[in-house]
């Protein structure tokens, strides 16, 4: 367009910055001017409001505010934890860990380097090496950063004859893996390159496919829907370009994984939406996956079940079948928060930090109006820690109003004022984020009522 003439009514300039003229710093600077337009003002106006709404809501500002985590330059993509970030992560993990284990999953753990050989034999080197970190160590073998759990949970299999009569067998592990991603592309806790997924890896019989990723997919809609998230959509992808294994085993892979999604979709009376996204499948197996639109209507894929015909075979897992033959068992790899690392993110911009009180890492602060309330103030917060929730007595000499606003900003979600009266009568002023009401309860039924409140959905 050589004319913003052209442009419409509805748009609106958005920044502006220094640039080359064509590029070359030996030119004229010249000023860059951005902007958006739409067909209507209305569309500006709601993508203005979204973009808005996101930054408040940008879990990189958030976790600052909220002291949960940090990144320096030394580490790109690295997660630096503090204590409060790792308790919300490792309250994520207590949850799923109930989840898998109710499932009949068995929880594993393995190891984090292995030889460059093993891991051709696994087709990763060949097909997913440009991600992989490598070391050399003194003694010249060459060792790979796991990228993926799959090959070590396949070891864990192999360990001992299997027989028919063991599948479905069910391996998880919050395996961390590494994967090199272009420093351009990381992006806070959304894009890192070192993250623990909550995998799981099914073996089982060609006859047991339908069966068992109908069962993972009722757990994960379970389980969205503890986080609040409801409406999902799935996605099918296709073998692409990069991929080991003969097109007949990719044909059956795909059509078990379009039946599957078929049925859920008549399940769900059509509520779940689906798409077809040719290509964009593992280099094992095709998948499906789970993404979740948040509070403000952006979506994240997070879930996914792959059906793999290939890994098993090619690492040598064999079971014994009902006639005494061996055969290859067919891979289920699925993960339902993805990476807990992303996870985490996309809940602290749905909820915008204010979390639930269940997933909240600090749940309650018991502030003091006046320093000879200190000791009441100590015996609530015991009240509170014997009743199993996460409390800090806040007694430092300063006014209530200063306390309330600066733990406000930190996001917890219930804030006990406490001063002389409420020492005698053995009360607390109760202040929920984002209220201005206080109410003033007694010390035992407020305990009572918080135990509830922060006692996890699947618990309740
Ligand atoms: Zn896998």
């Amino acid at each position: 367009m050589t004319s913003t003439g052209g442009i419409g009514k509805a748009f609106k300039l958005q920044k502006f910055a220094g640039a080359y003229w064509r590029g070359d710093s030996n030119n004229p600077q010249l000023q860059r001017i951005y902007g958006t337009a739409f067909a209507t003002q209305e569309e500006l106006d709601a993508y203005l409001r979204q973009i808005e709404e996101a930054e408040k809501r940008d879990h990189r500002k958030l976790g600052r505010e909220m002291d949960l985590f940090h990144f320096q330059e030394e580490a790109p993509g690295s997660i630096f934890w503090h204590p409060k970030g790792w308790t919300l992560f490792q309250t994520l993990i207590n949850y799923m860990r109930r989840q898998q284990q109710k499932a009949g999953y068995m929880e594993v753990n393995s190891p984090d380097m292995m030889e460059k050989h093993f891991w051709e034999l696994s087709g990763h080197w060949e097909n997913y090496g440009e991600n992989m970190f490598t070391t050399t160590l003194p003694d010249e073998r060459v060792f790979c950063c796991k990228p993926m759990n799959c090959p070590g949970h396949v070891q864990i299999f192999k360990h001992g004859l299997k027989s028919y009569r063991d599948l479905p067998l069910k391996i998880a592990e919050f395996g961390k893996v590494h994967r090199y991603e272009p420093s351009g592309s990381l992006h806070g806790l959304l894009r890192v390159r070192h993250f623990t997924q909550d995998d799981a890896h099914i073996f089982i019989t060609e006859d047991q496919i339908m069966a068992e990723c109908l069962k993972i997919n009722d757990l994960m809609l379970s389980i969205y829907k503890d986080f609040g998230f409801e409406d999902i959509f799935i996605k099918l992808s296709t073998r692409p370009e990069k991929r080991v294994g003969a097109d007949h085993l990719w044909d059956k892979a795909e059509k078990a994984l379009q039946d599957v999604l078929n049925e859920v979709t008549k399940r769900s009376n059509g509520r779940i939406k689906t798409a077809l996204q040719p290509g964009e499948g593992a280099f094992y197996g095709p998948k499906l996956e789970y993404v979740l639109k948040d509070a403000i209507g952006r979506e994240w894929q997070c879930g996914t079940t792959q059906v793999d015909f290939n890994l098993a075979g090619r690492l040598g897992a064999f079971y014994i079948d009902e006639n005494s033959d061996k055969v290859t068992p067919v891979m289920i790899h699925r993960a339902m928060f993805g990476s807990l690392e992303r996870f985490t993110g996309i809940l602290i911009e749905n909820f915008a930090g204010h979390f639930p009180l269940w997933l909240a890492p600090l749940q309650v602060v018991v502030a003091t109006i006046t320093s000879e309330a200190d000791p009441y103030a100590n015996e609530v917060v015991e009240a509170f820690k014997a009743a199993g929730l996460r409390v800090e007595a806040d007694i430092r000499n300063e006014k209530i109003g200063y306390k309330v606003r600066e733990h406000s900003l930190a996001k917890v979600p219930v804030i006990l004022a406490v001063g002389m009266r409420d020492a005698e009568a053995r009360n607390v002023s109760v202040r929920r984020l984002g209220s201005q009401e206080q109410t003033v309860m007694a010390l035992a039924d407020t305990v009572a009522a918080f135990k509830k409140e922060a006692t996890p959905p699947d618990l309740g």
